[in-house]
């Protein structure tokens, strides 16, 4: 049927978008009458930059109280949000201030829960044992183009106890505000870069890859943000300094995941992510990496139980010419394993360098990929922990 399908969309975040973002956080928090601020941030790029000193300057100019933590590990871990969270209930913090990407918002992201909580373990969350109704405000200061989680729903943490690599997808997660000036993407290394672009085009085609039809306002909105994403990131992986292409990138991140790209679409897909997940938990694979280093193998296993929607993607997408649906999805495979390769993104999983990986070890990622085989996984096609695990098979030839 082709009209819009039923949805909700809820994207609560201020976005202030432009060269000098950051230094309206003061500001910002002021007028939200915040008393306590905790800042948190990565490894220290933000320091480096300077991107936290500006975010520092402009709360101090609005008097704001506020603590600094840093130290957030990409992939980042329960045991530094629970040691955040306790540092934030001694400085009776009341707004986290996440500077940096995925990692430190996600942090931030959980403080905030636990925060407002105060009874619960935050992991519970993250386990869906207990879903949590009220949270703290979050907001962000954006320094790379990737994960989304300046307007996502989501906070992604990993236990080292056991590797387990979760997300809680909640609504109370949005971030208040997010400050995006693409000039504080400059410093960001061309892996970063390169990763970031495989997250954005991942969360859009992890939306678009579904059994549903007729959204033809949601495909043609992710297919807009696929082909800005692409031309751009081409350009903005060789010149960080790119202004045009990183502001372009980094809009695109943000709409990639707020909901935009998949209103109307029931189920979603998310398999690479789920795959990626265990990769990450396991071998500390950076996000974006893991995510090209699966796609492949995926898409090759599972075109052929809908080839017209690979075909368009690859049409509309793409260009391809081609009007045998399943040469032209052959083809739409084909060119974005070229794209991922034109990043020096791994495209299977020896490329990721993780040494040999044996049937054990695939096996193994398989029976966590599927919560020790309790679920199955994905929607354009379901996939159970023996395809899980051809899968994994296949990406590591
Ligand atoms: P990230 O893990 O936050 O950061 C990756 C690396 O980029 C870090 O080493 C960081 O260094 C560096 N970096 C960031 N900004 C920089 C800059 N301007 N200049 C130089 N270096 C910079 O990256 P991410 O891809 O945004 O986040 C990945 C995490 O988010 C993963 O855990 C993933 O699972 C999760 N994720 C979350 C969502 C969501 O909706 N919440 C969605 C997808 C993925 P420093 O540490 O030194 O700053
Ligand atoms: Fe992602």
């Amino acid at each position: 049927m082709n009209c819009v399908q039923k949805f909700e969309f809820y994207t609560p975040t201020k976005i202030y978008f432009g060269k000098g973002a950051e230094t309206r956080a003061g500001e910002l928090i002021r007028q939200m009458n915040k008393k306590s601020v905790m800042v948190l941030y990565g490894g220290g790029s933000a320091v480096r930059n300077g991107v936290l000193g500006r975010v520092e300057d402009s709360l101090k100019a609005a008097g704001i109280r506020y603590i600094v933590k840093g130290g957030v590990h990409a992939n980042p871990y329960l045991a530094f949000a629970k040691e955040a969270l306790e540092e934030a209930r001694k400085e009776k913090v009341d707004f986290l201030l996440g500077v940096g990407g995925g990692s430190v918002l996600d942090t931030a992201k959980a403080v905030a829960l636990g925060l407002a909580n105060p009874q619960d373990d935050i992991w519970d969350y993250y386990l869906r044992k207990k879903v949590p109704t009220v949270s703290t405000p979050v907001g962000a200061v954006l320094t790379i183009p990737a994960a989304g989680s300046e307007t996502s729903n989501s906070s992604v943490l990993t236990n080292q106890d056991g590797n387990l690599k979760r997300s809680c997808n909640l609504d109370i997660n949005r971030p208040v505000f997010a400050l995006m000036n693409p000039e504080n993407t400059y410093t960001l290394p061309k892996y970063q870069i390169g990763c970031g672009i495989v997250d954005i085009m991942m969360h859009t085609t992890e939306r678009y890859f579904t059994q549903e039809e007729g959204n033809e306002l949601t495909d043609q909105l992710a297919e807009a943000v696929l082909r800005v994403t692409i031309e751009n990131g081409s350009t903005a992986i060789q010149d960080s300094h790119n202004y045009e292409a990183m502001s372009e990138l980094m809009w695109a991140g943000s709409l990639s995941h707020n909901g935009l790209t998949g209103l109307g679409v029931a189920a979603t897909d998310f398999s690479c992510h789920q795959l990626g997940h265990e990769l990450s938990a396991k071998y500390d694979v950076a996000h974006g990496a893991s995510l090209s280093a699966v796609w492949k193998a995926w898409a090759n296993y599972v075109y052929m139980t809908k080839p017209s929607r690979f075909a368009r993607y690859a049409r509309k997408v793409w260009g391809v010419c081609e009007t045998d649906d399943v040469k032209a999805a052959r083809m739409g495979i084909e060119k974005t394993v070229e794209y991922f390769k034109s990043l020096d993104m791994p495209v299977c999983l020896p490329e990721l360098n993780l040494g040999e990986l044996t049937e054990e070890d695939l096996r193994e990622l398989s029976f966590r990929c599927t919560y020790e085989n309790t679920r199955r996984i994905g929607a354009f096609q379901v996939l159970d922990m023996e395809d899980v695990y051809h899968i994994y098979c296949a990406a590591n030839e």
